[in-house]
This record gives structure tokens, sequence and C-alpha cells, in this order.
């Protein structure tokens, strides 16, 4: 059964981006922070609450849902699984995704999109993230 990523306690995130950099390096290769599937932000406001864009792991996925040639297919157990050799890069999967956590990758055109791997969670030094079974599944 498929598993989704999941943040609790973001309010232990101290904001070392240390999630952000195992994404980048060691599912996509790359020192580019900007290649990380999740991603650490602040709120805005004068507290900067920091806050986890990540896939929720919809059952019935916008994203999937609005891709015409059917790159984007739903994954078992919660988000979606990319066929990179059929994207065009039009990113509608972007503009349909609603909480706004895909990304198109600037150089590949690609959407980011999240496996839910968990390598993140293993690198998050307080426990934030964890990889859990969807309530959908
Ligand atoms: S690794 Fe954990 S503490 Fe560091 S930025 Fe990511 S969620 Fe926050």
């Amino acid at each position: 059964m498929g598993k989704i990523l999941t943040a609790r306690n973001m309010n232990k995130c101290i904001g070392c981006y240390s999630c952000m950099l195992a994404c980048a390096r060691l599912v996509h290769r790359s020192f580019s922070l900007q290649k990380s599937c999740i991603q650490i932000r602040t709120r805005g406001g004068l507290q900067s609450k920091l806050v986890a864009d990540i896939c929720r792991g919809c059952s019935q996925p916008a994203c999937a849902e609005a891709c015409r040639i059917r790159a984007l297919v739903p994954r078992e157990g919660g988000g979606v699984k990319l066929n990179a050799r059929k994207c065009i890069g039009c990113g509608d999967c972007v503009e349909a995704c609603p909480v706004k956590t895909i990304r198109l990758d600037e150089e590949t055109r690609l959407p980011l999109i999240c496996k839910h791997c968990g390598i993140c969670a293993k690198f998050c030094p307080h426990g934030i993230l964890s990889l859990e079974v969807s309530p959908h599944a």
C-alpha cells in the first residue's frame, strides 16, 4: 500500500533545508534547491512561520485530470506518477494543483512531481516529515 509524505509540527522546523537538499541531491542529482519537490518557505508577515509545500497525495488528483495526454496518472495510495516521455511541459498540471505544489523544472520543463519516497523525511533532524498511509488509500 502506498504512503504519502506528511509534515507535522512545522513549529519545530528551523529552516535548515536539509529536506530540500536531500530531495535535490539524491532524487534529482542536483545541488539546486529549485529541483526539490518539497519546498520550505515562510508564510510571510512579522512572525515568519515556516510552511512545507508538499504534494498532499489527493485521491482524485486534479493535476492528473488536467493532463490531456495522460502523462500524469494517479498513483496507488495517493498522488500521481509522471511519464516523462509523454509530458510536453504545457503546465496544465501546475495550474490545476489545488495547493499549488507543482512547479515546472526550469531546465527540463517537466513538472517536479513528489514520488513520496521519503528521502526528505530521513534527513529532517527534527522528525517533522514522515510517510503515512493516506486516509484515501
Ligand atoms: S529538514 Fe526538517 S527542520 Fe530542516 S527545513 Fe526541512 S522540515 Fe524544516
